[in-house]
């Protein structure tokens, strides 16, 4: 039999076991009798030591010219290019996803080197002309110390990048703690950096679990800040175990997105839009396009079509280049869907494709569940009101803009949505009045491109953004500097009257 093999954290530029060398297994989702590797439970001692190595490499990291710094990050870009299919095959086993998608996460992580690596070289400050003569004034960026990542597991190495690129540029140092179903991605994106040549410390990886590691980070004196992304619940703790001592903590989490399709919309666009944003990532992607509000006008015929392609989806090995839709990432990921599938059920609305876990044939041994559409649904429903975060999408009638506008805006959550329509006026006005981060016109509701700032409103985020020159603001202080040259004693506004 195969051998399972044995991952380590890496700290201090060297990859370790955990001190207590307990491990946990993940599972291939598309048949969990394949175990993926094994990798370190780790305990607080680790992180501790993860601590101690980010914070020692701080100072000569952030004392490092940027452009230094960014030439590593770019470098990283060239070694995930090369690298690509590998990494994604191997994400495609350890989270269910299929080939195209996972090729897709790592070009994030490309797209996002490659990007950040300019800002090396810009990071700019403003110069400004100071109220008192021979005295000049101007702003810098400046690092803020040992940053701490908590991340999910539906975007594996993207979500990760799109935290550690940034924070590197702007002369933090790092600890990754990935979430258990997926970390063999962070393995080979801290493994890539290791063979660049980050200095030792500069990035740290500790496996382990929410409560062995995550809450200890965010609670750590030595993490000066933490940047989460997960659910809206994990949200909520650890920005309350980052409020007593005010470290500064990014949270970007669930979404409850809805498309929109008027009565004058391209309804084949619309159908593909609704296919990709409810089915692609088997419906686990923060940004999913969970329920599809319709015209009245239109409702028949776009169910009619939506629910056709629905049931056609080819469901399989996301390995398998045919395959249109992978697994659940786990058990309990299905389990949770099915319950959601229930509830929907008993609050009346109508199941017009799907509804099952698929047990049938080469897919029983995965996690798999049949792409579902709820129909007839009222936007009070839990299933409307939810993430549900799997192949489930509910599709609710409307009888013009305003109340497609008022249903999908009817949620505590506000990350993406989506408008099809031909009417520029109407697609203008949905995009001043749809209380979201994001928002798409005749496109789906998932596509974000890193040099756009990503993230939500409402219980999605906390006013901070990802990507695009936004993550700069959160990975850098600003520091106001005044330079006097006048040689006296000069009081601003009081001497400039
Ligand atoms: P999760 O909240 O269960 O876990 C996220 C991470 O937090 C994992 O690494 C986990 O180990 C860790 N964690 C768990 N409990 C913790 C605690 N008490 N303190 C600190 N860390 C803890 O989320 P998940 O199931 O991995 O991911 C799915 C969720 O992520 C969905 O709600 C989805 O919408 C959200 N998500 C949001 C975005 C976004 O950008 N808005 C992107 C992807 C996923």
């Amino acid at each position: 039999m195969k051998k399972t093999p044995r991952y380590r954290n890496y700290i201090r530029g060297c990859w370790v076991d955990s001190e207590g060398g307990e491990v946990f297994e993940n599972r291939n989702p598309a048949d969990s009798r394949e175990r993926i590797g094994l990798f370190p439970q780790s305990t607080t001692k680790d992180l501790e030591e993860a601590v101690q190595a980010a914070q020692a490499a701080a100072l000569p990291w952030a004392r490092t010219p940027a452009p230094k710094r960014a030439e590593l990050v770019f470098r990283l870009g060239e070694l995930l290019l090369r690298r690509k299919k590998k990494f994604a095959a191997e994400m495609t086993r350890e989270m269910g996803k299929i080939l195209k998608e996972t090729e897709g996460d790592v070009q994030e992580a490309i797209d996002i080197s490659y990007y950040t690596a300019g800002e090396g070289r810009r990071m700019f400050g403003q110069t400004t002309p100071s109220e008192l003569p021979n005295k000049f004034a101007m702003s810098v960026r400046m690092p803020i110390g040992v940053c701490g990542f908590i991340t999910p597991w539906n975007f594996p190495m993207a979500i990760p990048s799109w935290k550690m690129i940034p924070a590197l540029v702007c002369g933090n140092t790092m600890i990754l703690k990935p979430a258990t179903d997926t970390p063999l991605s962070s393995v080979n994106l801290v493994q890539a950096c290791h063979e660049i040549g980050f200095p030792p410390g500069v990035i740290n990886l500790v496996c382990g679990s929410g409560k062995n590691i995550g809450i200890p980070m965010t609670k750590h004196p030595g993490v000066k800040l933490i940047s989460f992304t997960g659910s809206t619940e994990v949200g909520r703790e650890v920005s309350r175990n980052c409020a007593p001592d005010f470290r500064r903590v990014h949270l970007e989490m669930g979404g409850k997105n809805a498309i929109l399709v008027m009565e004058d919309a391209n309804l084949d666009l619309a159908v593909d839009g609704a296919i990709w944003g409810g089915f692609g990532t088997t419906g686990q992607r923060c940004t999913a396009a969970s329920r599809v509000v319709v015209h009245k006008k239109v409702y028949g015929e776009f169910l009619k079509r939506f629910t056709a392609r629905a049931n056609a989806l080819r469901v399989g090995n996301g390995l398998d280049p045919e395959t249109e839709m992978g697994p659940l990432v786990s058990e309990s990921q299905r389990t949770s869907v099915e319950q959601y599938v229930e509830i929907g059920r008993g609050e009346g609305a109508r199941l017009a494709a799907g509804g099952r876990r698929i047990t049938a044939g080469a897919l029983a041994a995965g996690w798999f569940h049949q792409p579902t559409i709820f129909a007839d649904v009222h936007p009070q429903m839990r299933i409307a009101q939810e993430e549900i975060f799997g192949p489930v999408v509910s599709v609710l009638p409307c009888k013009n803009f305003e109340e497609a506008i008022e249903i999908a805006n009817g949620v505590s959550y506000g990350l993406s949505s989506a408008i099809y329509t031909r009417d520029v006026d109407r697609a203008f006005r949905a995009i001043r009045d749809l209380a979201t981060g994001i928002c798409y016109v005749n496109a789906s509701t998932i596509g974000a491109e890193v040099h756009l700032p990503f993230g939500g409103i409402k219980q999605t985020g906390n006013g901070h953004r990802e990507a695009g020159q936004q993550a700069l603001d959160f990975f850098s202080e600003w520091k106001a500097v005044y330079v006097d040259f006048s040689g006296k004693l000069q009081r601003a506004q009081i001497d400039n009257n």
